[in-house]
């Protein structure tokens, strides 16, 4: 990416990033995909959208009922809203069965319930297992929320049932029950989510982590098979050069640190993929792992290391998570749409932004992590200086990059990339 480029690209970095600062920006991408003057009912139940619950229209004790964004402006506008982020499959409720009386300003030809919707206590002002609103007047401890991918409700980070991973935002989040109610997920748990909490500084996560992995070698499995055929598959696969488990044992066998295709790039990765023809959970379940209490704090692109085998995704079906399949299913895919649409309207385009739309989905989700990830420590860095009240000069800013470059080597030899 841009950032081993030299000076020039370094300084336009700092641009961005200071740009990026702004809190109205990253509001706007929450938005940004989703339309403030058109009703998104006749869109049907919409992938993911903003979405706001109305405390004066449909206050608890009745019906809970969400509404678009452009709703929440042309006709709730002065009522009591509650921000409930982004969901996914929903359709906009507004002036439907649900209201009494009142009738939506911007689209009345809705049927009278939207039976797909799901609803959560969210849509009464209530999040975590603790049922508190957000934000909440009796609670003192500075403790940010996080949201669950799967059931999109948002916890306090303390009522997670395990530590969160540091720098949090570089991650996804599945709470314990929705673990539980997707029991596969500790298999690829055991596997992905450990290491990837040690990508940045050593911190207690590391610690707890770190115990897992070992618990895995021993453990006993407990999450539901693939069947039969799958079986014979994942021993076919095994012999083929490139699925991640023989090369990394093969790796391994001839004294080097891992497999060799991780160095590769993005592409030759998703060849590997593609030759992958077995139940890569199968394989997981082989090495043993042990189902954890808790929320699991996954790295990002965890989701392209997911089984894509016929009897796993009639497993994600029947979880009602298939969605975990589709990489455009993320919220940060859809900011950065809401971002890429109001830069492509902005005249003179970002470079960050051109380049990421000459890329496929994979390899955007890989820069944007990997940009978000800089952004974090570029500003911790940064923040240094201004604590100290020192001036940053470009040797500072080239050191910066040398130890991010080094740390970065560390992580890629510290086996936390996978080839499959
Ligand atoms: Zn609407
Ligand atoms: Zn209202
Ligand atoms: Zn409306
Ligand atoms: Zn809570
Ligand atoms: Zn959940
Ligand atoms: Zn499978």
């Amino acid at each position: 990416m841009a950032v081993n480029e030299g000076d020039e690209a370094t300084v336009s970095l700092v641009d961005v990033l200071e740009e990026d600062e702004e809190l109205e920006n990253e509001a706007s991408a929450v938005l940004g995909g989703s339309d403030p003057e058109k009703c998104s009912y006749p869109e049907g139940y919409v992938k993911r959208q903003a979405l706001y619950a109305c405390n004066t229209c449909t206050p608890k004790g009745g019906e809970p009922a969400g509404i678009c964004l452009a709703c929440s402006y042309k006709c709730h506008e002065g009522h009591d809203l509650f921000e409930l982020y982004t969901k996914r499959n929903f359709r906009c409720d507004c002036g439907n069965g649900k209201f009494k009386d009142f009738e939506c300003k911007l689209y009345t030809d809705k049927d009278r319930l939207n039976t797909n919707n799901k609803y959560n206590h969210n849509f009464f002002g209530l999040y975590c297992t603790c049922e508190r609103p957000y934000p909440d007047p009796e609670d003192q401890v500075p403790d940010e929320m996080i949201q669950c991918i799967v059931c999109e409700d948002w916890f306090h980070g303390r009522h997670l049932g395990s530590v969160p991973a540091e720098s949090i935002e570089l991650q996804e989040m599945v709470c314990g029950s929705c673990m539980d109610r997707a029991p596969f997920l500790w298999a690829y748990a055991a596997q992905l989510a450990a290491p990837s909490v040690t990508r940045l500084s050593p911190s207690k996560a590391e610690v707890d982590v770190e115990v897992d992995v070992e618990d895995g070698q021993h453990g006993e499995e407990k999450s539901p098979g693939c069947g039969e055929e799958a079986k014979q598959s994942v021993k076919k696969e095994a012999e083929q050069p490139c699925t991640s488990t023989a090369c990394e044992e093969k790796a391994v066998a001839n004294g080097e640190t891992g497999c060799k295709r991780k160095y590769d790039e993005m592409e030759a990765a998703a060849e590997c993929k593609t030759e992958t023809a077995g139940c890569k959970l199968q394989e997981l379940k082989a090495k043993g792992f042990v189902k954890k209490e808790g929320a699991i704090f996954w790295p990002y692109v965890w989701r392209s290391k997911l089984c894509t085998c016929t009897d796993c995704k009639k497993a994600y079906v029947k979880a009602e998570v298939p969605f975990l399949l589709d990489e455009l299913d993320t919220v940060l895919a859809y900011e950065h749409k809401g971002k890429t649409e109001q830069e492509s309207a902005a005249e003179g385009r970002d470079p960050l932004m051109t380049a990421l739309s000459s890329m496929d989905r994979v390899q955007q989700l890989e820069l944007i992590y990997e940009y978000n990830d800089l952004k974090t420590e570029l500003k911790d860095y940064l923040k240094r200086f201004a604590d100290e009240g020192k001036v940053v000069t470009s040797e500072d800013i080239q050191r910066f990059f040398e130890e991010l470059r080094s740390k970065k080597r560390r992580r890629m030899s510290g086996g936390q990339y996978y080839c499959s």
